[in-house]
Formats: C-alpha cells, sequence, structure tokens
C-alpha cells in the first residue's frame, strides 16, 4: 500500500453533479441541509479505480504532482476520497495529507450563513470533523503522520491537538511539501507550523489525476494588494499557456467533460503587474476553446472570478470570449465578482488596488459600467459585497445600498450577496489585527438594511436565472435540484421578509428550524 495518503473531506472531494456552485449550499449549518440532500444531490461519491480517485479536488492533484516530481513513485502516493480511508490506510502508512477549506466553518460565506439563518455547525465543517476523527482514529493504530494544508490552514490553529493534525502546512506546495514529507520519512523531526515557499512557473509540474469539473489553474496570486484578502499574499503569477492546455487535454483525455479555470481573475491572466495583456486572454480562451471544440465538449470555458476594473479595461476581451464561447440569453456564464462597497473612503482605505486604474470616487460608476457590459454579452455576476468593515459608517452601507438600487433600476441581471467580514488567516487586515469576525448584532439599522437590499434583489433575480444555472449535467438530478430551487427562493423571500422587519426573527424563529432528518422536514414542511 502507499506511504503517502491524500485526502480531503466529502465536502471538497465530490464534483457536485457537475456544479460547482452546489458547494456553497454546504456552507449552511447542517440543521438546515437534509441528509439526503447533502448526501444525494450535492456531494456524490467520488468513483474510484481500486483505491484511487478518479478524479481529485485539483489541489490535491498538484500536491501529488509536486511528490512525484520529487522522485517519489506512483506507488509511493495514493489520492483517496474519505469513503475509502479506512481501505487506503494501513500499517504501511507513513504520512496522511488532508487537503482543508473552511473545516471549522470560518469563511465569509460559511460564517455569514452562519450569522443570517441563526448559527450551528457548518456541513463543511461537519464533513471536516467526520474525515479528521476518523483519520485520528486510525492514526493511534498505524502511528503516521498528519499532514494538513490549504486555503482552510488558518482555522485550525489551535485546534491541532484535538484533530491530531502534526504539521499545519501553508503556502505553495512544489518545493517545500515534497522535502517535509522526505524528512519526516528519514524520522526527523519537522516543525509544526510550515510555510511552503513560492515556485517559479517551470517549476509548477502538472497534474497526473484528472481535476474535478476540469479546474485548471492558470494565475497564482492576485496583484490587487486588498487588505482584506489572502490569495494576494502569493507572488502574482501566470500559468504559461502550454502547460495549461497540457492540463486541459489531460483532462479531456480522461473524461472530463468541462474546462474551467482557477484564478483570481481571468483577465489579469499574462498580466505584468496591473499592465493587463489582452492577447494572452484572448490566446487561452482561443486555445481552450479549440480543445472543447476537438473533445466534443461544451465550449463554454468556465472561469471562477473577475474583476470589474480589469472588464472596462479589457472591454474587447470580454466580448471576445462571449462570442467564442457563443454565450447567449440561454448560455449564459455565472462569474463571481467581489464588489465590496460602493463608499469611496472604504474603496480607499481597504481595495483601492482592485479599483485600478480607476480611482476609488469611480468604483460606482465602474460597477455600473462593468455590469451593463457583462450583461450585454450575456455574464450574470455573482457579486459579493463586505458588511462591517472595521470603521464603516451609515453613509458607507447608505452609498452602498445605493448603488444596489441604482443596478436594479438599470436592470442588472446577477446576485447581489452579502458577507460578513472576516480576518481571513494571512490577510493584512488579520495580521494587523485591524479586525474581528463581524456579529449582526452589533451592525447599525443602515448596515441591516444593505443586508436586505442586496438579499431582495438576488431573491428577484434567482427567479430568472434559476433554470439557466441549473442545466445540463445529470438531468434527473437538475430537475430535483431546479425543484429544490425554487422551494429555497421561496424561503429565503420569507427570510428576507422577516429580516426586514428586524433582526431579532433570526433568533426568535430561524435559529430554531432543524430540517436535517425526515422528520424534521416534513415538520417543518407541515408547518410552513
Ligand atoms: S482583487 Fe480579489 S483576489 Fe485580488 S486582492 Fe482583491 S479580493 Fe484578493
Amino acid at each position: 500500500m502507499a506511504k503517502i495518503v491524500l485526502t480531503a473531506d466529502r465536502a471538497l472531494f465530490t464534483d457536485y453533479h457537475g456544479f460547482d456552485f452546489f458547494g456553497f449550499g454546504l456552507c449552511m449549518p447542517y440543521r438546515l441541509v437534509p441528509r439526503i440532500v447533502e448526501y444525494r444531490l450535492l456531494t456524490p461519491k467520488t468513483p474510484t479505480d481500486g483505491l484511487r480517485a478518479k478524479h481529485a479536488p485539483y489541489a490535491l492533484g498538484k500536491v501529488e504532482a509536486s511528490l512525484l516530481a520529487s522522485g517519489f513513485s506512483r506507488d509511493d502516493v495514493v489520492i483517496a476520497p474519505p469513503h475509502m480511508i479506512r481501505k487506503a490506510i494501513d500499517e504501511d502508512t507513513e504520512i496522511v495529507g488532508v487537503h482543508v477549506l473552511d473545516p471549522k466553518g470560518l469563511a465569509p460565506v460559511s460564517w455569514t450563513l452562519k450569522a443570517l439563518s441563526g448559527g450551528g455547525m457548518t456541513c463543511t465543517e461537519l464533513e471536516f470533523e467526520k474525515l479528521i476523527y476518523e483519520i485520528k482514529g486510525l492514526k493511534e493504530r498505524y502511528r503516521f503522520k498528519v499532514i494538513a494544508g490549504g486555503p482552510g490552514n488558518w482555522q485550525l490553529r489551535g485546534y491541532e491537538d484535538k484533530y491530531g493534525i502534526d504539521v499545519l502546512y501553508d503556502g505553495e506546495c512544489e518545493i517545500t511539501f515534497p522535502l517535509i514529507v522526505k524528512k519526516i520519512l528519514d524520522g526527523e523531526e519537522v516543525p509544526r507550523y510550515v510555510q511552503g515557499e513560492s515556485a517559479t512557473v517551470d517549476k509548477i509540474p502538472l497534474i497526473t489525476t484528472p481535476s474535478r469539473n476540469g479546474l485548471v489553474q492558470i494565475t497564482v496570486g492576485c496583484p490587487r494588494r486588498c487588505r482584506f484578502c489572502n490569495p494576494t499574499m502569493w507572488k502574482f503569477r501566470s500559468i504559461p499557456l502550454d502547460n495549461i492546455m497540457k492540463e486541459v487535454e489531460f483532462n479531456l483525455k480522461n473524461g472530463i467533460k468541462n474546462i474551467s479555470f482557477v484564478t483570481e481573475d481571468v483577465l489579469l491572466y499574462g498580466a505584468n503587474g496591473l499592465r493587463l495583456n489582452a492577447n494572452a486572454v484572448k490566446k487561452l480562451f482561443k486555445s481552450a476553446v479549440d480543445l472543447a471544440e476537438k473533445y466534443g465538449v461544451s465550449k463554454k470555458v468556465g472561469f471562477s472570478h473577475i474583476s470589474c476594473a480589469s472588464a472596462l479595461v479589457l472591454k474587447d476581451a470580454v466580448k471576445y470570449i462571449s462570442e467564442i464561447e457563443e454565450l447567449s440569453e440561454d448560455e449564459p456564464i455565472f462569474p463571481q465578482i467581489g464588489l465590496e462597497s460602493a463608499s469611496p473612503r472604504i474603496v480607499n482605505k481597504y481595495f483601492r488596488g482592485k479599483a485600478y486604474p480607476y480611482k476609488p470616487g469611480e468604483w460606482s460608476d465602474v460597477l455600473i459600467e462593468a455590469s451593463k457590459l457583462f450583461n450585454d454579452v450575456f455574464w450574470y455576476p455573482c457579486y459579493t459585497y463586505i458588511v462591517g468593515f472595521p470603521d464603516a459608517t451609515a453613509e458607507d452601507y447608505v452609498a452602498t445600498t445605493e448603488l444596489i438600487d441604482d443596478l436594479k433600476s438599470e436592470g442588472f441581471i446577477g446576485w447581489t450577496f452579502p458577507l460578513l467580514l472576516i480576518p481571513m488567516g494571512g490577510s493584512v487586515i488579520e495580521r494587523k489585527k485591524e479586525a474581528d469576525f463581524v456579529y449582526l448584532s452589533k451592525l447599525p439599522e443602515e448596515a441591516i438594511d444593505c443586508i436586505v437590499c442586496g438579499w431582495k434583489l438576488s431573491v428577484y433575480n434567482s427567479r430568472r436565472l434559476v433554470s439557466k444555472l441549473i442545466k445540463g449535467g445529470n438531468p434527473l438530478i437538475s430537475r430535483i435540484m431546479l425543484r429544490l430551487a425554487f422551494r429555497a427562493i421561496d424561503a429565503m423571500e420569507a427570510w428576507v421578509d422577516g429580516m426586514s422587519k428586524g433582526p431579532e426573527v433570526i433568533n426568535d424563529a430561524y435559529s430554531k428550524v432543524n430540517i436535517r432528518s425526515g422528520i424534521g422536514l416534513v415538520r417543518a414542511i407541515l408547518t410552513s
């Protein structure tokens, strides 16, 4: 059996039936997610070939590739999904690597959904605990070392003994991770906290396990330097086009049906700092669409994030992407974008780099213009904005509320979701102790209005968009999810109405809802 087992919990190690955004459903307290919905619809088990996962979260694939590139053999390393962990670990196991994203339910979406729904452990935390306690039990028997790493690592500081974690690994894996693994195998002591060194792009090896839903990283880090963000602490680099296309083609050859780019801003691809490079972006999408055509898969090449300022600078590239992907009203895309705040004072203090080359005072206009551009080319953004900047005033919240009202009157198609500020590990505001987790009870009335206003627009547009969003993939799953989604929208509408009368309703009523079990679900339906 393999010496090194790599895994992640069920909230991460799944393909979400092809709908990556289902992952956000797992940021809900688990009392609000019926078991059958979580395990049958949101997180199907990952298929395996023996013990090996047939596809894996991209980050685990990169860790595996780094080990192989540094001299380990294929037999030394296995990526196993959580349901195979008991079989994958035995007396030969010396190291178990656990990839973590939101192990304590403290990421912005989880923290916000907990606050807005009355609290409780999220599905992400529940699944992490299930996995880590299983590993801890096996560790007592087989005496291997446990390394936890990934974007959610900061949440585990102080919990190392509770969960039996020997090393908390931060940063990039390519150079330092294999060294740590070799030291452990040689019986040497390793530090409890390790910061991975940054690798030049030629030192980043290609994945050898297909990535879930065809995710492939195109940029690392972000040069915009927002104070609440941690990816910005990583040195910004663009992965060479050739390597990206090799990974895309590897996925497609191995039966993956999608192409999707992992990035903090897709239009930063090939940029020199914040000097954007339209040609590099166009070439990237053209190459990907050509491969999609060659392998007969969807030409809708997805990507995780983009920024409004980049979009206005590279209007042509935005239009070009829509043209070659043949987007339409029925075939739109749904990029995730942080608008953060419409207050020039907050922009200036916390994220002026995000607005660059525009000035903080121009940010609202940038958002309105970019929204029109996106909607014209069938991009329906999922905007998020932050509530709870440490010194935010009533005027700052009103500015954002007015922006959302303006978006609505301009006929904006997309979502506007509020997120409560969290001091994300590694960000400037966390390191300088400038902010703490935000609680609704500490927010002024204008902040609650600002939250309600964004949710109202989101509910309104959800009815228009949900059938476009849940489309493709397994037809039965799509049909079921569509029905559930309409129910969820109704519930959201009722929730927003309640909130608009005062946040007390959260403690008085929402915190008591529990539909996890079949009985709880039936009771809730009968009561409603
Ligand atoms: S633009 Fe986005 S990824 Fe870049 S620093 Fe700001 S929040 Fe982070």
